[in-house]
This record gives C-alpha cells, sequence and structure tokens, in this order.
C-alpha cells in the first residue's frame, strides 16, 4: 500500500544519503591526509598574447595522484574541499607552489591561480596571500588570480573587498567562465577586475555557430569598453585561433597552442619558445 511504499521509499532514500556522506567523509579524510603525503600536484597550461604568438604566462591546475586510483582531476574532488574545510589547508598549498615555482621562470611571465569564493568566504586569504608573496618573493604583478562567478558579487559581499584588496596590492584578476556567470551590464562595471575570461563552450562551437562567434565579438566590445583584457580558454585548432584573433581577442590558452604540463615541461616550454 501507500504507506509501504512511502516508507520502502524512504529506507531507499536515507540509504543513497548515506551513502553519499560516507563517500564524502572518506573524500574528506583521506584528502587530508594526501596534502600532507605530497598527493597533490600542479600542472601548468601556458597561456599566449594571440597578435604575437608570445608566451605570457601559465594557469596553475591542480591534480590528485592518488596512489591507488591514479590521476584524479580537480572537478571530482574541488566541490568536496569547498564544502568541507579543507579548501583552505588546499587552496593554501596551491598558492604556495604556484608562487614558489613562478618566482623561479623568467620575469616576465605570471601564473593565474584559480581561486573559489568558498575559499574566500571561509578563509583569510588575503593574510596568506601576502604571506606567500614575501616568502616567495614573487612580485605581485606576477600573480592572476582567476575567479569563476558563482554567486553574483555585489559591492557587500566579502568577495567583492578581497578583489579589491588584491588589486590595490597589484594583483591582477581574471573572471573566469565568463559568459555562463550571472553578470549584468551594471554589475560588471563595478567589478574590479582586469581580464574577462571567455568560457571554453563558446571558442568549441565557434567555428560552427554563428551565434557563438557573435557572443564572443559581444564580450570583446563589452571588454574594451570596461577597459578589461580578454583571454580564450580552450582553443583547440588553427581556425580558432585564427577566428579569435581576427575577433580582437588578446590572449589565450587551449590545446592548439599548450596542454597543460608538469613544472618541469613548463620550464622546456619556455626555454624551447626562447630559442
Ligand atoms: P578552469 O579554470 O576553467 O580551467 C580550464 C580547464 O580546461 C582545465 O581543466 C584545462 O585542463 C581544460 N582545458 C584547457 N585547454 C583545453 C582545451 O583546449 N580543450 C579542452 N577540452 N579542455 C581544455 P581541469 O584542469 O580539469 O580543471 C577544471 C576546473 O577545475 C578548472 O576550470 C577550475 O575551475 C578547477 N580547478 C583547477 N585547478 C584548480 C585549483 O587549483 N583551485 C581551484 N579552486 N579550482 C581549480
Ligand atoms: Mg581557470
Ligand atoms: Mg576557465
Ligand atoms: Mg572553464
Amino acid at each position: 500500500d501507500a504507506k509501504q511504499a512511502s516508507s520502502r521509499y524512504m529506507s531507499f532514500f536515507n540509504t543513497e544519503m548515506e551513502v553519499a556522506a560516507n563517500h564524502r567523509g572518506q573524500v574528506v579524510n583521506e584528502m587530508k591526509q594526501s596534502i600532507f603525503n605530497n598527493e597533490f600536484i600542479l600542472d601548468y597550461q601556458p597561456q599566449l598574447d594571440l597578435s604575437t604568438g608570445q608566451l605570457i604566462g601559465a594557469e596553475a591546475l591542480v591534480r590528485w595522484k592518488h596512489p591507488k586510483r591514479g590521476m584524479i582531476a580537480p572537478l571530482n574532488f574541488i566541490p568536496i574541499a569547498e564544502e568541507s574545510d579543507l579548501i583552505s589547508f588546499l587552496g593554501v598549498w596551491i598558492l604556495e607552489k604556484a608562487c614558489s615555482e613562478a618566482a623561479t621562470w623568467p620575469d616576465d611571465l605570471y601564473v593565474a591561480v584559480n581561486v573559489s569564493c568558498a575559499q574566500i568566504e571561509k578563509t583569510d586569504l588575503l593574510s596568506d596571500i601576502k604571506r606567500i608573496l614575501e616568502e616567495t618573493q614573487l612580485p605581485p604583478s606576477r600573480l592572476e588570480i582567476e575567479i569563476t562567478e558563482s554567486v553574483l558579487i555585489t559591492d557587500k559581499s566579502p568577495v567583492f573587498n578581497f578583489l579589491t584588496a588584491l588589486r590595490e596590492m597589484g594583483i591582477k584578476i581574471a573572471l573566469d567562465d565568463f559568459g555562463t556567470g550571472y553578470s549584468s551590464l551594471s554589475y560588471l562595471h563595478d567589478l574590479p577586475i582586469d581580464k574577462l575570461k571567455i568560457d571554453r563552450s563558446f571558442i568549441n562551437q565557434s567555428d560552427a555557430d554563428e551565434k557563438s562567434r557573435s557572443i564572443i565579438r559581444s564580450i570583446t566590445h563589452l571588454a574594451s569598453s570596461l577597459k578589461v583584457s580578454t583571454i580564450a580558454e580552450g582553443i583547440e585548432t588553427e581556425d580558432q585561433y585564427d577566428l579569435l584573433s581576427s575577433l580582437g581577442v588578446q590572449y589565450g590558452q587551449g590545446y592548439w597552442y599548450a596542454r597543460p604540463m608538469t613544472p618541469e615541461s613548463f620550464k622546456e616550454f619556455i626555454e624551447a619558445k626562447k630559442a
């Protein structure tokens, strides 16, 4: 009967939830241990100036080199870390690693580091960044922070204050996955940012789809009126590269130029570009 069915449903539902909760707890515990065991690594994906072809910097991308399960992609553990306090440990580790590695690169190259809103809301990230820049001796101008809009960042939010303080220090800010978030024109106008990072989905479809091309065109116009620059992520083909530079997008990254690579490979990449 209905009552039985409903209780069967409830117990099924609870079991599902328990499994999910246990799994989460298990991942959090494992992750905590893994930070101490040095199981996290950063790959770097080169970024270039589309008009000159010059290497300008690299985006740090975290991976979990799990001893049993192999390489785990960030989208499989970052959201879990964000829901617990782990994101503060992991986030600081990522910044320390990225800044200390970037300090060994030629001084015209910057490192872009992804930071999530949860991380800003839960920790004193500003003090951490100040300390890390001091310890690593990386000039603030060589650090870029990438932030994805997961919520509307109003001038009263801690994220807004954080971004303002970063900019005052001379750190650059890029709005990641741009075009998929909550931005409205009036809102963008007041945001303290330096770059719009056009989401991969538009780049992806740009060869085939006029709608994507016109979105990219609008974003470049928007950027120039906001006096910020544009960078395209996920450029996979030469055709896409040609198209983006003809649309006036200034910078880019993607498999066409280079895949994310180990710090050692990135150093070789720098050498090869110099030669
Ligand atoms: P994102 O910041 O938008 O990073 C770009 C993603 O696109 C990376 O995936 C990169 O490997 C991938 N990609 C780059 N070029 C191409 C291309 O030409 N084609 C395709 N198909 N993909 C390309 P990844 O490394 O798996 O990272 C996924 C997301 O995880 C990132 O998106 C970012 O939101 C998050 N993430 C990565 N590292 C960190 C980190 O250190 N901290 C935080 N908070 N989030 C991170
Ligand atoms: Mg990013
Ligand atoms: Mg992105
Ligand atoms: Mg993206």
